[in-house]
């Protein structure tokens, strides 16, 4: 089944004349399959600080050759209530009564705001604002783009365009020429048309490396150091560089406690197992060094004494009471309840 409607002509984007509080952003004929009716469509945008609430167009139509047609159509978007940057307008389709009409150029010629004031225009001269480009075509480098970014907000994606009275900033917003700074992002035209990517790139590898230091990994952590140090004197660098040292020296701390506490669990277990068998199979096994269950549990319990007195020196050398310590504790106690009953055996 085909669609009931049929593009057949589109405005160029964005069009504008100077001074004027609207863009009319895009334009399209519409062909109702069903009824041959034409339906013409527009979109615009407000670009002025005050509310609009009233807006009238005029379409110049044309025929398949592009001979003007009849009498110009006129429209009126009544009832807005449209803030700056709002996109409105689309909804609402405008019938085109001769049917041979297959293009139109529109203009707008009364915006009307919610202040009462009127702006008019009798002018033809609605042109396409140029469209900007994506910003990797004026910065390939990624620690400069991260840079541009971390200053400028990660809606900085579009070159800027000075057109008229108009700037479109690098987040996409329209702004005056009167604005210093965009309306949206407060980023400064003169900081955005003056860019140093020398400073940009120092500023993305700075960033870069600060993230990699929030890691856990200690090789992001050694990069980071490395990025840093090619950084210099540049910000906080050397002070980041010692924070970063002092990362990964924790980083390594906590891992041996992790594996001094696996080992001490291993031998726990290991004498606990030793014990048990000992026990089940007392009394003939517990008679002398011959007995080699014996004498691997007493070694295992002499080993697992050593650390735990080791951690428990350590624990509290750092007065960490957690359950490592009361841990180390039992392990302490239990090695030394079995190396006497073993000696008082032999
Ligand atoms: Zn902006």
């Amino acid at each position: 089944m085909s669609e009931r409607y049929s593009r057949i002509f589109s405005l160029c984007n964005n069009l504008y004349t100077e001074g004027a509080p609207i863009v009319i952003k895009a334009g399209a004929l519409h062909k109702d399959n069903e009824t041959s009716w034409l339906i013409a469509q527009l979109k615009f945008q407000n670009i002025s600080q005050k509310t609009v609430k009233l807006v009238k167009v005029e379409l110049k139509c044309f025929d398949s050759v592009e001979r003007p047609i009849e009498e110009n159509v006129t429209y009126e978007y009544l009832d807005l209530n449209e803030a700056r940057d709002s996109d409105f307008g689309s909804n609402r389709p405008i019938r085109i009564a001769n049917t041979s009409v297959r293009s139109f150029s529109a203009r707008v010629t009364e915006v009307g705001f919610c202040d009462n004031t009127i702006w008019k225009n009798q002018t033809d001269a609605w042109n396409p604002i140029p469209a900007q480009n994506a910003i990797q075509s004026l910065i390939s480098d990624h620690e400069t783009l991260i840079g541009y970014k971390n200053i400028f907000g990660n809606n900085a994606n579009h070159t800027i365009v000075e057109t008229k009275d108009l700037w479109l900033c690098t987040c996409g917003s329209i702004n005056h020429t009167i604005e210093q700074r965009c309306h949206k992002c407060n980023s400064a035209l003169t900081d955005l048309k003056s860019i140093d990517t020398h400073l940009l790139k120092k500023e993305g590898a700075y960033f870069l490396a600060c993230k990699a230091c929030q890691s856990s990994d200690v090789n992001q952590i050694k990069e980071a150091i490395t990025i840093f140090e090619r950084l210099g004197d540049f910000k906080d660098s050397t002070a980041q560089i010692l924070n970063a040292k002092d990362q990964i020296a924790n980083a390594k701390q906590r891992e041996k406690e992790r594996k001094d506490t696996l080992f001490l669990l291993f031998e726990l277990i290991a004498i606990i197992g030793i014990i048990a068998v000992n026990y089940l199979s007392a009394p003939q096994m517990f008679s002398g060094y011959s007995s080699l269950p014996v004498l691997i549990g007493f070694l295992l319990v002499l080993t697992g004494l050593f650390f735990a007195i080791k951690q428990i020196v350590a624990y509290l050398r750092k007065k960490i009471f957690d359950f490592r310590f009361f841990y180390s504790i039992l392990m302490f106690l239990i090695s030394t309840g079995y190396a006497i009953f073993v000696i008082l055996q032999l």
